[in-house]
């Protein structure tokens, strides 16, 4: 099996964390946010569009369905049936009725066109006789044979000098029934058009009327969806196409669909009094940029988050990496280095010093007799002498010196810039003084001796042959007794213990 480098382990690490993290922060923040977008668009759908146009609703009644009333008052007012039937005499009354009628309800004009006479009468006086190949009069003659009791018109007004004018023309009717003429008020487009616009600005949507047969009949000065203009019917609207595949006639309800990518949510209501479906369309992007600026905000806090965690990981594996190095290359009884710790140290030393080149001196030292140690006061007394040791061992040394448990009771020294005369004197420096030292341990004093071989580098020598030839000289030592110190140079050997 081909070994995985920690490099590796350690980036794919890190790119799974990215992966689990990253994707379980997306997949929350996207399902919030789709969460929040169908609540709002439920919420818009259900209950902001349709209450928007009940509102739009009432005020429309304020505001147009009144003039309807008041043409509808006209219609029953017994003046004005009563001057009819008599004969029309004295213009001038009804001339002063609907001067009256529209000074008081603040209308734009009051007319009456009688049946009998043909005679077009306004708040300002007679007006003209209407005749049917007249094609401005034409509605008259509609108004006369329509069934419904009234309809709502715009026209040219000619009393006023042809603005376009709403006109409420409501059928008249004497005491039996009989038709005699048409009544009503009328108002301005560009009144009704800033109403549209009030409505529209107040409630943040687009607001304008449809007839039944899909036509553009009122909208806002800006005209209606995609500034189709009054008169245009929205089948002709190619960006419509998403609507009208859903709605090919206005019906009452709740409609979503798309002009270029761009979501609508749309509200259909049937207006009886006008005989129009009023339209209140609210485009999608104004409604959920709160909420998709939210999930722009959650992703960068995700983004953040995950660079935390991933500084934060990155620290704790860097200085666990650094422990468990630590840990690999020292001795856990003595905190001295292991061999493997040694072998980087050594190997940089020799370099050094053959680089240079500088002496270097190595020291073997194993301790005497210390399997009898063990023996009689037990292995945790040994374990406590190897740590009382490598202390003392340590306190003889420089910081520069490069010092390791070999392993069991045996360790080694390297003493860098060091020959072998001196080598030979901290040699003898830690024997005498290891050799003085006590240890106690449970009441006992422990005592020990170390023999030590001593050799000193070689140019172009390996560390394998330096540690061997000082092996040699501490199985010397033993040899010859114990508690001294054996000098192995390549070309000489001798023995060395201070006479007692
Ligand atoms: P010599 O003077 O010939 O070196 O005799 P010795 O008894 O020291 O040598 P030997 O190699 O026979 O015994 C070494 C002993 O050191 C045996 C082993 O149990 C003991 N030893 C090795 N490592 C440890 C350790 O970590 N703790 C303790 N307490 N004893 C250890
Ligand atoms: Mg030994
Ligand atoms: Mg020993």
């Amino acid at each position: 099996m081909p070994l995985r480098s920690p490099l590796y382990s350690q980036r794919s690490l890190v790119l799974t964390l990215i992966a689990l993290l990253g994707a379980g922060f997306l997949a929350t923040s996207f399902l919030s946010y789709y969460a929040s977008r169908a609540s709002i668009r439920d919420n818009i759908v259900n209950t902001e569009l349709p209450l928007t146009s009940d509102t739009v609703y009432s005020e429309i009644q304020k505001d147009l369905v009144r003039p309807i009333l008041i043409s509808s008052m006209m219609s029953r007012d017994t003046f004005m049936r009563d001057w009819v039937v008599n004969g029309e005499n004295d213009p001038e009354k009804m001339t002063r009725y609907l001067n009256e009628v529209m000074t008081h309800y603040g209308a734009y004009t009051a007319f009456f066109v009688s049946n009998a006479s043909l005679t077009y009468y306004h708040a300002k006086g007679v007006l003209k006789q209407v005749k049917a190949s007249e094609p401005r009069d034409t509605w008259y003659f509609r108004v006369r044979d329509m069934a419904d009791p009234y309809e709502i018109n715009v026209d040219p007004d000619l009393a006023n000098k042809d603005n376009l004018t709403f006109f409420i023309n409501y059928k008249v009717y004497d005491y039996h029934n009989r038709f005699i003429g048409a009544a009503g008020v009328g108002l301005t487009v560009d009144a009704v058009i800033k109403l549209i616009d009030k409505y529209q600005q107040r409630y943040q949507r687009s607001v304008y009327f449809v007839d039944k047969f899909g036509r553009l009949v009122l909208t806002g000065a800006d005209g209606g969806p995609q500034g189709a203009h009054i008169g245009q019917k929205l089948d002709e609207l190619e960006s419509m196409n998403t609507l009208i595949s859903q709605l090919p006639k206005p019906h009452t309800g709740s409609y979503e669909y798309s002009v270029q990518g761009q979501g609508h949510f749309l509200n259909v209501r049937f207006i009886p009094e006008l005989n129009w479906y009023l339209f209140v369309d609210k485009r999608e992007d104004g409604a959920l940029s709160e909420i998709r600026q939210s999930l722009y905000l959650n992703l960068l806090i995700c983004l953040v988050v995950t660079l935390i965690v991933l500084a934060l990981l990155n620290r704790v594996i860097k200085s666990y990496q650094v422990k468990i190095q630590a840990q690999a290359t020292l001795d856990s009884l003595t905190e001295l280095p292991n061999r493997r710790g040694f072998d980087l140290l050594a190997a940089q030393a020799l370099h050094e010093a053959q680089r240079e080149p500088k002496p270097l001196t190595a020291l073997l030292l194993d301790l005497d007799h210390f399997k009898a140690l063990n023996d009689t006061y037990g292995h945790l007394a040994g374990d406590q002498v190897l740590i009382g040791f490598a202390r003392d061992l340590e306190s003889c040394l420089r910081h520069s010196d490069i010092v390791c448990r070999w392993g069991g009771e045996e360790f080694i020294v390297l003493l860098k810039d060091t020959d072998g005369e001196t080598g030979l004197m901290i040699a003898e420096k830690i024997r005498q003084h290891v050799e003085q030292q006590r240890y106690a341990y449970n009441g006992h004093t422990l005592q020990l001796t170390v023999s030590i071989g001593l050799t000193t580098l070689q140019p172009d020598e390996t560390l394998h042959t330096l540690l061997s030839r000082a092996d040699h000289a501490m199985y010397r030592a033993k040899q010859s007794g114990r508690n001294r110190t054996c000098v192995e140079l390549s070309h000489s050997r001798y023995d060395y213990q201070e006479p007692a």
